[in-house]
């Protein structure tokens, strides 16, 4: 099946007990059991139930299982944000005196969880890209994971997963992708090499901007080994799901970031027309791409699609459909001027959130980015003059319409 018919035919389509091809809302906080004996076994995984939802839940168990199914995934855990899921994945494995490689263009709030966990001795070493290149050199006896973002936010840096996998194993070490920007439509980072993949499920898979959620998926091929990351000593049964094991019934359950189970089934509902919606985004910012680019007073237009973009050959080569994603950036000059023009916009919100049915507009470096420093904000590519548009899926002659008339009013300041 292709990627449209399989989001409508997940093994689990049909709710086996009621014919319904929605998955029933366990909205509650526990389950009855039928006897002590039953809710032992249950409590020691040793019979299949439910406890209590931060624990497990059925309708989050749906959730998790089709985006396993989708990114290809040996498991899946849901998460509460997008930021839970990059936290639990990271601290499932990192523990104080651990070192970690990233690169510098990521998401802020993913940057400023960086200094939390400094405070607790786990140092994370920022590459200026996420080549090998500036990796690699990154790389020592204390290094436990690299950790990238598939299409990076805002920088719109594209990673080329395939080789900074090969880089990673030749080290010894997984390799962590937030694939939010990306989505399992435009790529699998699992198949391409990657160990986990992250997803910010607010974004994409949510599609309408009405619920908060993350999710973990584990590749399940990582040879861990409990020397290095001894967090996973009591999971090494089957050490190659020792990862997600580890996450399940440990970290995950202790910390309770869980998901709302109405969270997961919006999440759900949501799968269904992922593909419809990205392939329109995509389109939708191809196109307002090129239309910045011919308008006076925009400069640097900056889309994985474009040519003049230096992702365009990787896009091509490593994108479905050679998409470049929705997400989109431009300068305009001057900070007065990147207000004065989302101000004029019409159609665009001015909204913090990518990923939704709706174009959505934003000035990073005093929204999402007002937590970083100005030489984190450089680094991730964040200027004082940037606009992100997150483009939804209307009808892109409405965009470039209304994109024309708010550059046109917010005349550059001479
Ligand atoms: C939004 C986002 C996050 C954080 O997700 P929340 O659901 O807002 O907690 C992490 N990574 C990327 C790339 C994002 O876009």
């Amino acid at each position: 099946m292709k990627l449209n018919t399989s989001l409508l035919h997940f093994s689990d389509a049909v709710d086996s007990t009621t014919g319904s091809p929605l998955p029933p809302v366990a909205q509650v906080s526990a389950f009855a059991q039928e006897s002590a004996e039953q809710m032992e076994q249950v409590f020691a995984a040793r019979a299949p139930g439910f406890a209590y939802t931060r624990l497990a839940n059925p309708t989050l168990s749906t959730f998790e299982r089709r985006m396993a199914q989708l990114e290809g995934g040996a498991g899946a855990v849901a998460c509460a944000s997008g930021m839970a899921a990059v936290s639990m994945a990271l601290l499932n494995i990192l523990r104080a005196g651990d070192e970690f490689i990233a690169a510098s263009q990521l998401y802020g709030g993913t940057l400023s969880l960086f200094h939390d966990l400094e405070h607790l001795g786990i140092r994370a070493r920022l590459a200026s890209s996420s080549s090998c290149g500036d990796i690699e050199p990154l790389i020592n006896e204390k290094t436990r994971l690299i950790f990238v973002e598939a299409i990076s936010n805002p920088g719109l840096e594209v990673t080329d997963i395939e080789t900074l996998a090969q880089l990673a194993h030749s080290r010894g070490l997984p390799l962590l992708v937030d694939s939010t920007t990306a989505t399992p439509v435009l790529l699998r980072p699992l198949q391409l090499g990657a160990n986990v993949v992250i997803h910010s499920s607010s974004k994409y898979i949510n599609g309408s901007g009405s619920a908060i959620s993350g999710v973990i998926v584990d590749g399940g091929r990582f040879p861990w080994d409990a020397g290095r990351w001894p967090a996973l000593e009591p999971y090494m049964k089957i050490p190659k799901l020792a990862y997600i094991q580890r996450l399940r019934q440990d970290l995950w359950q202790n910390f309770g970031p869980c998901l709302a189970p109405q969270n997961a089934f919006l999440n759900v509902l949501g799968l269904e027309t992922l593909g419809l919606r990205v392939e329109r985004a995509c389109k939708n910012a191809l196109a307002l791409a090129q239309a910045l680019e011919k308008l006076p007073g925009m400069y640097a237009v900056n889309y994985p699609g474009l040519e003049s973009s230096s992702s365009f050959d990787l896009t091509r080569r490593q994108m479905a459909g050679g998409m470049g994603g929705a997400l989109l950036t431009f300068r305009t000059g001057s900070r007065e001027r990147a207000f004065a023009l989302l101000n004029q916009l019409r159609c665009a919100y001015i909204i913090s959130n990518v990923g939704d049915v709706r174009t959505l507009a934003i000035h990073p470096a005093s929204s999402i980015f007002h937590h970083s420093s100005p030489q984190e904000q450089q680094a991730a590519g964040v200027f004082e003059d940037l606009i992100r548009v997150s483009v939804g899926i209307e009808d892109a002659e409405d965009l470039i319409e209304d994109f024309t008339q708010a550059a046109q009013a917010a005349r550059p300041i001479s």
